[in-house]
């Protein structure tokens, strides 16, 4: 009670191009880039939840995804559009059994996780759990095996530069893992390097373009303007954004992912351009040249391993550049 803001609110009408929030992801160059989301995308995502979570007001909804992770924009939209609570995860708890017993205990209903962290849980204690998003990453049918029987278990997939998501698939431990049929408002071109559409079964680029789409990246139009390209099969030209992202049309319909175009890997469900760490570790001053790769562990999680050339005259101390 009784707070003024001390200078006027600038009012003005909100449109739905205008941007909403902006979160910023890995940029090959060595500078993230911000990707600005609009209110159209916001609104999207908000339609999405609903409809399909399955959110009551009785709901208790996991807030467990970091501000700078897009989901946890979904957590909060499912969760206040429904009037369901929100259950925000305590500082620290990350994973494993500490993370298993705090939902049991809180008596979770729908979460979104990564796989990776999915991975680290017991499905059988957690009863209550009805509905499980979980995407960003690849993952085997294994998780799948483990997470679907007894509840809703969905994998969405989505770059942020469309917000947050943009198809999704109803997976059950007797179906393939696909990243399944783009959700409403979005449609999805898979094309080869002339921008011709592939055959079914045969990968390709996959290309998507709707209301959902960024506006680009904030003060960073020669890259926008290399991600966000003119759709040659839309009468106006509308944009559609170029993931990098190689997947394949399945005959009923579904789209799979297949893996990368370019040297973008994921860690734990965060998205690395591992010329951005090149450039970091090359702007050292015993560095002459620097390689980064992403090199999968028998466990099949990711690591990043950097290959690096001293500079003429001197030694590299890896723990500095660590
Ligand atoms: P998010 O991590 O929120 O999905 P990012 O923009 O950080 O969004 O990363 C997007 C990239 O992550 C995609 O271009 C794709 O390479 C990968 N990705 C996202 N969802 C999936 C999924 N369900 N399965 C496989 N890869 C995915």
């Amino acid at each position: 009670a009784g707070y003024e803001p001390t200078r006027p609110v600038p009012v003005s009408p909100i449109r739905p191009d205008n941007t909403a929030y902006m979160i910023y992801t890995s940029g090959s160059t060595g500078r993230p880039k911000g990707v600005a989301v609009t209110h159209a995308g916001l609104a999207g995502v908000t339609q999405y939840g609903a409809g399909l979570y399955g959110v009551t007001a009785e709901s208790r909804f996991l807030h467990v995804c970091s501000p700078s992770f897009d989901p946890s924009v979904l957590e909060w939209t499912a969760t206040f559009s429904n009037g369901a609570s929100l259950v925000i995860v305590p500082a620290g708890v990350i994973g494993g059994l500490e993370l298993t017993e705090f939902l049991a205990a809180e008596r979770v209903t729908h979460t979104i996780m990564t796989p990776a962290v999915l991975d680290t849980m017991d499905p059988s204690l957690l009863p209550e759990l009805v509905m499980v998003q979980t995407g960003a990453d690849v993952f085997t049918p294994d998780l799948v095996a483990r997470w679907a029987p007894g509840r809703r278990f969905l994998n969405g997939y989505g770059p942020t530069e469309t917000t947050i998501i943009s198809s999704y698939a109803e997976l059950g431990a007797d179906r393939p893992v696909t990243i399944g049929s783009p959700v409403a408002g979005m449609s999805a071109l898979v094309l080869d390097a002339r921008l011709r559409p592939v055959p079914v079964g045969a990968a390709g680029e996959l290309y998507l373009s709707g209301d959902a789409l960024a506006r680009g990246y904030h003060a960073r139009a020669g890259l926008t303007a290399g991600r966000f390209v003119a759709n040659p099969y839309a009468a106006g030209g509308e944009p559609m954004y170029r993931t990098g992202d190689l997947v394949r049309w399945r005959r009923d319909g579904e789209l799979e992912f297949v893996g990368r175009t370019d040297f973008q890997v994921k860690i734990r469900g965060f998205r690395v351009e591992l010329g951005e760490i090149d450039a970091v570790l090359a702007s050292h001053e015993s560095v002459q040249f620097a390689v980064t790769l992403g090199r999968q562990l028998d466990s099949g999680a990711t690591v990043l391993v950097s290959y690096v050339q001293p500079a003429p005259g001197t030694t590299i101390d890896t723990v500095v550049l660590a």
